[in-house]
């Protein structure tokens, strides 16, 4: 493990690895984070699959996985949590918003979702990820380059600008093809959600089945320009 100290040394370090590292497999690219950062690394996951927890778990067993509990996930995602933590050798850490639900609702009046799906995303999802991600030098997660437009140009190891850490994207050279036979080749726990309609998974009220030949995330904010929730 490197003795880190300075962002710029840390963004060096990154930025070197995006490069050394492209091609490398996706274990080889986690090994490398735990190399450089110990346990100082985590994993978020939206739970739609287990492929980078269970990834993860091979390189840190009770390696951190971080779930954002925003209050408004379908019971199958919640399930898929619980079984995950349950099956595999990982400590799951459902990080919940300042406000509940009920308490958002009084502050900012009901459906803020459908009002300012933003600003929603920023209370629900951004800011817990950023105040959990305060205990971790790297974070990691299930990014693939071939998921939308917005992440096409996705790097194996980056530099977060956002929140001024190691961004590690050990799938991003991944297509849905290799993704299928990694879950079909080790047995990974998938969201029943992707077997009934569903080509990403979400909160309930910002995500609907696809039709066939729809993008997989075209469920997601549908009927609206928004297509990320601000975590990447
Ligand atoms: Fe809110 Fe929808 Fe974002 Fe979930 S995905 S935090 S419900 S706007």
């Amino acid at each position: 493990m490197v003795a880190l100290s300075t962002k710029d040394e840390l963004k060096a370090l990154a930025t070197q690895a995006g490069e050394e590292l492209d091609g490398a497999s996706a274990l080889e690219i986690l090994r490398w984070a735990d190399d450089q950062f110990g346990p100082a690394w985590a994993v978020a996951s939206s739970m739609a699959d287990a492929v980078v927890p269970s990834l993860a778990a091979q390189v840190r067993p009770g390696v951190d996985i971080l779930f954002l509990d925003t209050g408004y996930h379908f019971a199958e995602t919640l399930g898929t949590r619980d079984a995950v933590a349950a099956t595999l050798p990982v400590t799951v850490r459902s990080i919940t918003p300042r406000q509940s639900v009920a308490e958002q609702d009084a502050s900012f009046g009901a459906r803020l979702y459908e009002r300012n799906p933003d600003q929603c995303c920023a209370l629900r999802k951004v800011m817990p990820l950023r105040n959990a991600l305060a205990d971790y030098v790297a974070w990691a997660s299930g990014l693939r380059r071939d998921e939308a437009i917005t992440r096409a140009g996705a790097k194996v190891v980056e530099w977060d600008e956002q929140r001024g850490m190691v961004k590690l994207n050990p799938i991003a050279a991944w297509t849905q093809d290799d993704v299928d036979a990694y879950i079909a080749a080790n047995g990974v726990l998938v969201n029943p959600l992707l077997s009934d309609g569903y080509g990403s998974v979400g909160c309930w009220p910002c995500t609907r089945r696809i039709a066939p030949g729809e993008d997989a995330r075209a469920g997601r904010w549908s009927g609206t320009q928004k297509v990320e929730c601000g975590l990447h």
